[in-house]
């Protein structure tokens, strides 16, 4: 029986500033049926506070506690390890998801990378690196190469992670999608299992292949970063719609998905 629902954020509610046509009607809905709702997204830069304030002010029915940013899912790792310090590359609201923990640049436990955009330089990466070599041990916050979400392809927080890791010689932990922890976080939040559950998004390599390695059923919406072709690997949805507004007739009537 189908109770919860993630759903990714960027391409399917809103898009490069514009909210998706049909998608607070179809969240409305979704409540209004009972499911429960977690927003999962691989933004660093934002809070879960500040990107749910985003959205209520497009017309979502939102609040912070729904919403997973890489931000909020990486302090929340980070928790576990109990740092005795760290440093936090990354900027904006996402940067306070953090604030109960030991900053340091100069010789931190741990090296954190989000989006720290024109802070990637030429004196801060060799910094990173030093300290890397020194035995700093690095986190990602997301595994994403490229962003697109902009409208123009900038490289993203998997890029620069992944720089670091070849001249360190050190292997990073991943944190946002396709990995595990933020759907993790995602069930625990709702309470519900594996089979209780569905992730919606519009990117194969991330939201689809999260879900297919995490183990829950997947809807692949054809919006935001959605490319042809993207269908043409391994990873495959158990549905797919054109827009987050036929999730719910899905939903009513497909035999994959039981109405609660
Ligand atoms: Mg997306």
């Amino acid at each position: 029986m189908l109770r919860g629902i993630i759903i990714d954020v960027d391409g399917v509610l809103d898009f490069r500033g514009e909210v998706l046509p049909g998608a607070t009607d179809a969240v409305a809905t979704l409540r209004r049926s009972g499911f429960a709702l977690r927003f999962l997204t691989n933004s660093t830069l934002h809070s879960r506070r500040s990107r749910a304030a985003k959205l209520v002010a497009e017309g979502f029915d939102v609040s912070p506690e729904e919403v997973i940013t890489a931000s909020y899912a990486t302090a929340r790792y980070l928790e576990q390890r109990q740092p005795t310090s760290c440093w936090i590359m990354t900027e904006d609201e996402g940067l306070s998801e953090f604030s109960t923990f030991r900053h340091d640049m100069e010789d931190p436990e741990y090296i954190v990378v989000g989006d720290y955009r024109n802070r990637f330089d030429f004196r801060h990466l060799n910094r990173a690196l030093r300290l890397l070599l020194n035995g700093a041990k690095l986190i990602g916050m997301n595994p994403d190469l490229v962003d697109r979400s902009t409208g123009e392809v900038e490289l993203n927080v998997g890029a620069w992670v992944r720089l670091l890791e070849a001249a360190a010689c050190v292997q990073a932990v991943h944190i946002g999608k396709p990995q595990p922890f933020g759907f993790a976080l995602a069930l625990a939040g709702m309470g519900l299992r594996k089979k209780d559950v569905v992730m919606v998004g519009d990117r194969v390599d991330s939201d689809i292949k999260g879900a297919q390695r995490f183990g829950i059923r997947s809807v692949l919406v054809k919006t935001g970063e959605y490319e042809t072709g993207d269908l043409s690997g391994s990873v495959e949805p158990d549905a797919v719609i054109d827009s987050l507004g036929e999730l719910v007739p899905l939903l009513e009537t497909s035999p994959l998905f039981a109405t609660p």
